[in-house]
């Protein structure tokens, strides 16, 4: 397959091996191969009821993998991330999600993209718009930017 790109959400709401979340992030950007751009690392507020807060980010990536072997790469890598000495399987370390693919829309077993919940979801948006502000999202046909604009505008202030 041609080489394509691929925007990639990371995050992370608790202490691995690696540090605390935000090292974490670090660290698995570091694993990823293809990386051509990396969006500051944003902090966001814990979703449901957990009350640790997030790090996130998002990454473009190049590489010749279709959707299906580029997720069985990242659920690779959440794994080894996941893994918390002195524990056997503690809850995930890192979050790794495509978001969208220079390809367009793919749908199989497991796999959906562009990733159904991005266009709502602020700490997506914030940083993949410091990455690809001019990325059309193939389903909406609204830019990165636009998307963004969309959900900040409509955030609770305070
Ligand atoms: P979550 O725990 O919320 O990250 O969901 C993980 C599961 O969602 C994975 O095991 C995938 O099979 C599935 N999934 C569907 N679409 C995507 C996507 N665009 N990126 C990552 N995982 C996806």
């Amino acid at each position: 397959m041609a080489t394509s790109t691929y925007a990639i959400a990371i995050g992370s709401n608790r202490p691995g091996r690696h540090g605390g979340p935000v090292a974490e992030v670090r660290a698995a950007i570091a694993a990823l191969d293809g990386v051509r751009a990396v969006a500051p690392i944003m902090g966001s507020a814990p979703l449901g009821p957990s009350l640790r807060r997030y790090a996130n980010s998002v990454l473009l990536l190049d590489t010749s993998l279709s959707p299906p072997d580029m997720l069985a790469q990242l659920k690779a890598v959440e794994r080894s991330f996941g893994r918390r000495r002195g524990r056997r399987w503690g809850s995930r370390v890192i979050d790794l999600d495509i978001i969208l693919w220079s390809g367009g829309s793919w749908h199989g077993p497991g796999l959906c993209v562009p990733h159904i919940a991005f266009r709502e979801r602020l700490f997506v948006l914030r940083p993949l718009r410091h990455v690809a502000p001019d990325w059309r999202d193939p389903v909406s046909g609204r830019t990165v930017r636009q998307l963004h604009h969309m959900v900040d505008r409509a955030r609770p202030r305070d």
